[in-house]
């Protein structure tokens, strides 16, 4: 047993836990938990705890459904909504074959993957989310939902739900280590976005899936409800997972260079240019539910073009601007992202992307200094500024010829995600919607 492993059964004792659950994801980015009693967590750090994987989503074919977990103790955590007596604690888990091997079909084995080859090329991976969500007081099926307030963009609400909401999510998740940076009101009504601090883009991923089961819970003990749904109010913005991203060398920042433009070294302008080629291919990870192209698509300062820019809020990547002497912060921010995709997975492919051009020596395109979404489409085409993908559907048709995609996923999670979205994409297609009857029952 190490250290930490060590430090997590002597806290268990000392703060009398009786529960400790292992969290894991499946290949959609949803939570998973199992509950263990404290006195099989020895066996579980050494062997795993055996779990028949054919159940979830992704997971395992039949003929392997054996499978283990075991728990990470770096990621042990006290969970302060089972505060009281008995506590319960937390801890996220490896999905391991019955030899003891990763599981490829474990999203945190694809990211883990991806951050080794970018270490092999002597980076580390930082990145830092905004998410965004929604705050409803009530949802009947059938009907719209009802967001919690009409306030605006960093609106103050004196006495409002949504202020007195962030500051108990934020003070749980402080409680569980994770550090927030900023918090507002969003631009929709019941909208709010959390900045998480920046940290390596599995600690981050693991702090967001933390972060989404933490905003549901404590929107449930406040009598509303949270969704991270991309695009859950027609004619209001959508709900993104804007991501900050940077590679550092060593202590030193590599997306940094003194005196060049917008400070942004040669590695950086590659990685954007990664970014930008392989786009429409990780769009489908990115952005990966047939309402996502509703955000993408709906306005609400969500990009729908390919291309980057200094601060210029329509475009996909943004240079955030350049606080000066601030070498070690140079990051970008790239915009396509939802709240509701898997942070495992997207961040293996946008890291794999951006990896690609500099591996390659991708030249950055010019940057878009025009309001993209007000110029017309032929104007963007004579500027070679492509569209996203108009729907799931087109998506997941450019990411089936995807090589990259399919060696950042590995085999087994690119053809389970790609038969799981094409059935997705078919039930949607078979709808018949309450807006084609108002538009043509009567009419035609
Ligand atoms: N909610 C917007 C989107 O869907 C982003 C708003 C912002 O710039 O923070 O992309
Ligand atoms: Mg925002
Ligand atoms: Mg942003």
């Amino acid at each position: 047993m190490d250290r930490q492993q060590e430090f997590v059964l002597r806290t268990i004792e000392e703060r009398d836990i009786r529960f400790v659950r292992v969290w894991f994801t499946d290949v959609l980015g949803t939570l998973k938990s199992v509950s263990i009693a404290p006195a099989e967590l020895e066996g579980a750090f050494a062997e795993g705890i055996g779990f028949d994987g054919s159940v979830i989503e992704g997971l395992a074919r039949v003929f392997e459904a054996d499978m283990l977990l075991r728990p990470d103790a770096s990621t042990f955590q006290v969970l302060p909504w089972r505060g009281e007596n008995p506590g319960t604690a937390r801890m996220f888990g490896d999905i391991r074959l019955p030899d003891g091997s990763p599981s490829a079909a474990d999203p945190r084995t694809v990211l883990r993957r991806c951050l080794a080859r970018a270490g092999d090329q002597g980076f580390t991976f930082y990145t830092h989310p905004e998410i965004e969500f929604y705050l409803f007081q009530d949802y009947q099926p059938g009907q719209i939902p009802v967001p919690v307030d009409q306030a605006g963009f960093f609106d103050h609400v004196p006495h409002g739900t949504a202020h007195d909401f962030r500051r108990a999510a934020i003070t749980t998740l402080e409680g569980m280590g994770i550090s927030v940076e900023f918090s507002h009101h969003e631009g929709g009504p019941g909208q709010n976005e959390i900045d998480l601090r920046y940290a390596d883009a599995l600690a981050t991923a693991d702090n967001i899936m933390t972060f989404r089961a933490v905003v549901k819970e404590v929107a449930l003990e406040r009598g509303v409800f949270a969704s991270f749904m991309p695009k859950p109010l027609a004619g209001q913005p959508g709900s993104a997972m804007h991501t900050h991203v940077s590679l550092f060398d060593g202590d030193a920042n590599a997306f940094y260079e003194a005196g060049a433009p917008y400070q942004l070294s040669a590695v950086g302008r590659k990685f954007i240019a990664g970014l930008l080629r392989h786009a429409n291919e990780i769009s489908a990870v990115t952005n990966q539910w047939v309402n996502s192209y509703k955000r993408i698509w709906g306005g609400g300062e969500a990009p729908a073009h390919v291309c980057w820019g200094h601060n210029n809020r329509s475009a996909m990547v943004r240079v955030p601007m350049h606080k000066p002497g601030k070498g070690q912060s140079s990051r970008i921010e790239l915009r396509s992202l939802d709240a509701s995709c898997n942070p495992y997975l997207a961040y293996a492919v946008l890291l794999a992307a951006g990896l690609k051009g500099i591996e390659e020596d991708y030249e950055l395109p010019p940057e878009a200094e025009d309001d993209v979404w007000s110029l017309t489409e032929r104007e963007r085409r004579a500027m070679g500024i492509d569209p996203l993908p108009a729907s799931l559907d087109e998506a997941i048709r450019i990411m089936e010829d995807s090589e990259l995609v399919a060696e950042t996923l590995g085999e087994h999670v690119f053809d389970f995600f790609l038969r799981n979205k094409r059935t997705e994409w078919a039930a949607y297609r078979d709808q018949v919607t309450p807006f084609e009857l108002e538009q043509y029952l009567r009419r035609l």
